[in-house]
């Protein structure tokens, strides 16, 4: 099953909670502060950072002797 991660809108806290694929997450509380409906939370947010980089390294001159 997979992992969620959520964010508390109360106290910013993210918790991981392991669900279904189809349940939702309004029915969680926040295991800090007790707070409802945590938002949902993407997980592989921490590979944004390197989005930029990866753009710029597409042509690495390995592809461009493609004659
Ligand atoms: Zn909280």
């Amino acid at each position: 099953m997979p992992i969620y991660e959520y964010l508390c809108r109360k106290c910013g806290k993210i918790f991981e909670k392991i669900q279904k694929i189809n349940e939702g997450g309004d029915h969680l509380t926040c295991p800090s502060c007790g707070g409802k409906k945590p938002e949902k939370v993407l997980s592989g947010f921490s590979s944004s950072k390197g989005s930029d980089s990866s753009s710029s390294c597409g042509p690495t001159g390995g592809s461009s002797r493609f004659t």
